[in-house]
């Protein structure tokens, strides 16, 4: 409506122009190199639109002509533009989508259309590596680590390969260039974390950990592996200040308070860490130096005096009065941590070796045993170093677990994932 009413308006005034032209009084007369031009004004006048009209349309014929490789060259930047920026995106979406063929094809595009970019060279090594292309990609990442404007892709490109070669000492490496152009990345401080978990230096994955880290099972191994002494012994306190109830934490303290001539400070340590959470580990520290069995039994009775009615204390006090020859008391306790909800194949493997010490060997000495022996075959199997990650068994305690390499994931666990417990106030509790 407007445009039509714009129309109209335009149309008016020529009209209105055109008018006034053929209007003009007067006559025209003009001499130009011997030529006189006699005419009257509307006609001489419009004469003259048309003159300035033929000039326009001359120069700007000119300027096209002048400017037309300039535009031509603009035209073909802006399509080759154009269509890298389309190749990009195709690149990413077939990256996205895992297809090998069409990724490469259009990285190669795009690299054709845009040249040597960042964005395409990146693209291009990792079309390179999803289609297996491993060297390919390398070469593309090491281009790009010579770059200033992208060092740092390239050098995550490297190091990510290093990391899954398992190259440790390449990755270190390339690590340290990358923190060199990027101090402080977040990205790269979880992979210096990772890299330092799969070589086992423990005081650097807890130097560089963050938030909701394994800190403990860190500050542990560290202490473990530290050789100064002072060192160790500090990393070992931490360790045991943060989760006093850790045993791998308690033991690693004990050990370096006792190395340090602390033993009372060593003791005090591990029965702290029997009454959070009783592991057989911590007993067995406590009494290692106690080697009369009588000693032995009196040892124990008093270490686990602040959590006695723990099952975990009942079978560890079975065990040390069997082992005195104190079977009525051996059998007591022995009970007690099976009314406790103690049923693993250890308690009937004490029970069976009760029944020797007992009874001897006669007709129902043997009889018991083999019921014992049955009971135990049957039973729930001992608790176990159990990663949590993976859920296999594993020796020894370890920050990482050494089958699926899951840091602080390998936990003291029985075969169920729960197991019955007893708080130190007596209550029966179930613990996860
Ligand atoms: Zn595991």
């Amino acid at each position: 409506m407007r445009r039509i009413l714009g129309i109209i308006v335009v149309a008016a005034i020529a009209v209105a122009i055109a008018w006034w032209i053929a209007g003009l009084t007067g006559h025209f007369a003009a001499t130009i190199a011997g030529y006189t031009i006699e005419t009257t004004t509307p006609v001489a006048t419009l004469g003259l639109i048309i003159l300035v009209v033929v000039i326009y349309a001359v120069l700007r014929m000119l300027a096209l002509l002048v400017f037309l490789p300039g535009r031509m060259r603009r035209w073909r930047t802006r399509q080759r533009r154009d269509g890298g920026d389309l190749a990009v995106s195709r690149t990413l979406v077939a990256l996205a989508s895992g297809d090998q063929g069409e990724a490469r094809r259009e990285a190669k595009r795009a690299r054709r259309l845009l040249g040597d970019t960042p964005q395409t060279l990146l693209l291009s090594a990792e079309s390179g590596r999803l289609a297996g292309s491993e060297s390919e990609a390398t070469e593309l990442y090491r281009v790009m680590a010579a770059r200033s404007d992208a060092a740092f892709l390239g050098l995550r490109g490297l190091f990510r390969q290093a990391m899954e070669r398992q190259d440790w000492a390449e990755a270190a490496i390339l690590a340290h260039r990358a923190e060199e152009v990027r101090p402080g990345a977040a990205w790269l401080r979880e992979e210096r974390t990772l890299l330092a978990v799969r070589t086992g230096n423990w005081s650097q994955a807890l130097l560089l950990a963050g938030p909701g880290a394994p800190h403990v099972a860190y500050a542990t191994a560290a202490a473990e592996a530290e050789a100064n002494p002072d060192e160790a012994l500090r990393l070992a306190k931490r360790a045991s200040k943060e989760d006093p109830g850790f045993a791998p934490a308690a033991l690693a303290y004990a050990v370096r308070l006792r190395a340090a001539g602390k033993e009372a400070r060593a003791q005090e340590v591990l029965r702290r860490a029997w009454v959070a959470s009783p592991q057989p580990a911590l007993a067995a520290m406590a009494l290692a130096r106690t080697d009369d069995t009588l000693s032995r039994v009196k040892e124990a009775g008093r270490f686990v005096a602040d959590n006695a009615n723990h099952p975990e204390s009942r079978f560890l006090l079975a065990r040390m009065c069997l082992e005195a020859g104190l079977t009525g008391e051996a059998r007591r306790h022995a009970e007690a941590a099976r009314q406790a909800g103690l049923t693993q194949r250890r308690v009937w493997l004490l029970l069976a070796d009760l029944e020797a010490e007992e009874r001897g060997d006669t007709e129902a000495g043997r009889a018991a045993q083999h019921d014992a022996l049955r009971h135990a075959a049957a039973a729930e199997s001992d608790p176990v170093w159990r990663c949590d990650a993976c859920g296999t068994a594993q020796l020894h305690w370890a920050a990482a677990c050494p089958t699926c390499h899951a840091p602080g994931q390998i936990q003291w666990r029985s075969a169920r994932s729960s197991i019955p417990t007893v708080s130190p106030a007596g209550t029966l509790i179930e613990l996860d």
